[in-house]
């Protein structure tokens, strides 16, 4: 191996981009805690030069070195304070050089520069790898950098990239015996301590145990020989998967599951599943396709696999790994290959089972994932028809029942009473709302159990959730709805005559926001409510729009009022003391926004602030 240049020209000055001198010179200038990270990422560009080029050998055969081994090889010297990571990758040529380590994209540089000026030390190490400055993460631990490369299309030429760092770096032509690239770290004085075998070997172990290719230290292999997926699951210990959850995410939290697939019929599948312990890891999470790693015979196929699972699952995590799809083939139609649909349903099946079985077996567990995923699996009742039985088991509900306690359409089913062939839901801002709601007015009094659906979600789910096993879902809300079961009526506290008169006065009060007031029938503890005689799919896309704060036109309801109730009868009374009463027409217009209020669809609630402080005054004022 020729570590130096041939004497031919001088070497080619050039000063880096803006953007990357100046994340170099925070890079130089901070004081990190994690330096080592620089190993991690020189180890994860090898192997990614490695799988390039492992991909590149599938359809092209004219490349340099067809038969090198496809590995990396680190080396530390301490006497010279030196390290070497040499790979057998696609080689970068001396336009490459400059292109990938003379410039960043400015998108990324902006970001880090970003996350670190927020004095976000302790997340260096996370920041680093995901916006593509992995790579000069090395001027943190060394003063002097050499990247020697070549190539793997064989007219390639050598080339010398050589940096200390600061605003400039320079290329020239070199001479190197095959395809790859090795790149030297001359240490500075305060990193002395990695120039030690032990040193490297343990932080390749701790942060690329996992690399798909292998690493050697001298003669010895350090990483895992076998890829931990490929293994079978009752030798793999539970770190092991922890570790290499942190290998693939970065994620510091420990997942809240993991599943091992290993299956050779009916198709080659070996595959390592996580749930992560968070929907959302913070700013610095990185945006991505797919989170699965396809591999196939070793070779890295996709890194950001989307169609390996329903996109409602897309969530989870992880590597998989099969022989069987078909190689030769460019990227696109490996995704459209029947293996690929075979593979989705065995993960997919196999994610529904584990989920099951968490939620029989360690409900706490299973209730910190609805809480973060559960939106996902809304997500898929409403888009996927063909998950639907899977997902409504795993379909958890509040319902007037239990307090925090979560129900499933099954436990739902077990407790109807006689004579109800439905289930009952109510729509609200929260679940304070929603057991406040009017609406639950009569079925409370027949001991009926309601949903209480209170995510924006809810409204997209019903859209794919319209019965379960035999029974209908039904929004209380509805006009017309006939209950299971007599309750006695309440007494009315006011007479026909003076309901008509209070009606027809919260008519004109109202106006068009309204299609009617009527007396209810069913409401006891309640003074009003909203209820509509309209198709409920059309009013649950309505009410979308609106909760998230599109205009919307809300097709106008009945207000109902409780002729039992004693704000209707004390309303009654001063309409008829005096029609103009403008206490009635406030009262009306609070009773109107209170019920939009409790189903999240007040758009702007402080308006009600004047109206509310005149009816106070109106209450303090003395007899
Ligand atoms: P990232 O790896 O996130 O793209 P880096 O700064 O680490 O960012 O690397 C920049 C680019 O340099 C890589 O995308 C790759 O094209 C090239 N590169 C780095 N190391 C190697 C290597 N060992 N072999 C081939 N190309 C490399």
């Amino acid at each position: 191996m020729t570590t130096e240049p041939t004497t031919a020209p001088a070497p080619e000055a050039r000063t880096f981009k803006a953007e990357v001198q100046q994340v170099l010179h925070i890079l130089a200038h901070s004081l990190y805690t994690d330096r080592e990270i620089f190993l991690r990422e020189l180890v994860s560009n090898a192997s990614d030069a490695l799988n390039r080029v492992q991909f590149e050998m599938l359809t092209n055969h004219d490349l340099l070195d067809p038969e090198a081994e496809p590995a990396i090889w680190v080396e530390a010297d301490s006497a010279q304070r030196t390290i070497t990571i040499k790979d057998t990758g696609t080689g970068m040529t001396r336009d490459e050089l400059v292109d990938h380590l003379g410039t960043i994209a400015q998108s990324s540089a902006r970001a880090f520069v970003q996350q670190t000026k927020e004095g976000n030390k302790a997340a260096a190490s996370e920041i680093i790898g995901q916006f593509g400055v992995g790579f000069y993460s090395v001027f943190m631990v060394a003063d002097k950098v050499t990247v020697l490369s070549r190539s793997f299309r064989p007219e390639a030429e050598a080339a010398l990239w050589e940096s200390t760092g600061g605003d400039s770096y320079t290329v020239s032509a070199a001479e190197r015996e095959g395809r790859g690239t090795t790149v030297t770290l001359h240490l500075k004085e305060d990193a002395s301590e990695f120039a030690s075998t032990w040193r490297i070997e343990q932080i390749i172990k701790k942060h690329s145990d996992f690399v798909a290719f292998p690493i050697y230290s001298g003669e010895r292999q350090i990483n895992q020989r076998k890829a931990l997926w490929r293994r079978a699951p009752r030798e793999v210990e539970a770190d092991e998967y922890k570790a290499l959850y942190r290998q693939l995410t970065f994620d510091s939290d420990e997942p809240l599951l993991h599943i091992h697939l290993s299956t050779e019929v009916p198709v080659d599948l070996h595959s390592v599943l996580f749930v992560p312990a968070k929907r959302e890891r913070g700013l610095i999470e990185r945006r991505v396709e797919g989170k699965l790693k396809l591999y196939s015979r070793k070779v890295l196929i996709l890194d950001e696999a989307k169609e390996l699972l329903p996109a409602y699952f897309r969530f989870v995590e992880g590597v998989v790994d099969s022989e069987d799809l078909p190689l030769n083939v460019s990227r696109e139609s490996v995704q459209s290959s029947p293996v690929m649909q075979r593979i989705k349903k065995a993960l997919t099946s196999r994610l529904h089972r584990e989920l099951n079985e968490l939620a029989d077996q360690k409900p706490e567990q299973f209730a910190a994932f609805w809480q973060e995923f559960g939106v996902f699996i809304k997500e898929g009742v409403a888009s996927d028809y063909e998950g639907r039985a899977d997902l409504l088991k795993l379909l958890r509900f509040h319902t007037t029942r239990g307090g925090d306690e979560l129900v499933t359409l099954g436990q739902y089913k077990s407790r109807i009473v006689d004579g109800q062939s439905e289930i009952y839901y109510v729509l609200a801002a929260s679940l304070d709302a929603a057991r406040t709601s009017p609406h639950l007015d009569p079925l409370a009094a027949r001991g009926l159990e309601v949903l209480l659906l209170t995510d924006l979600m809810d409204g997209f789910m019903l859209g794919g959730l319209r019965d379960y096993e035999g029974l209908k879902l039904r929004n209380i809300d509805e006009a017309d709805l006939e209950l299971p079961g007599e309750v006695e009526a309440a007494a009315p506290q006011v007479s026909d005559e003076q309901f008509a008169r209070l009606a027809e006065r919260v008519t004109a009060a109202l106006g068009d926001k309204i299609k009617a007031v009527r007396a209810s029938k069913v409401l006891r503890d309640s003074p009003a409510r909203l209820v509509s005689d309209d198709d409920g799919m059309g009013r649950e896309m309505q009410r979308i729009q609106q909760m998230l704060g599109r205009e919307a036109e809300t097709s106008p309801r009945i207000l109902e009022l409780n002729p039992s109730h004693g704000l209707v009868a004390a309303l009654a009374l001063r309409a008829e003391a005096n029609a103009d009463d403008p206490v009635v027409v406030a009262a009306a217009e609070q009773l109107y926004d209170n019920a939009l209020l409790i189903e999240g669809l007040h758009q702007n609630p402080a308006s009600m602030v004047p109206r509310i402080l005149k009816l106070i005054e109106a209450a303090a004022r003395p007899e």
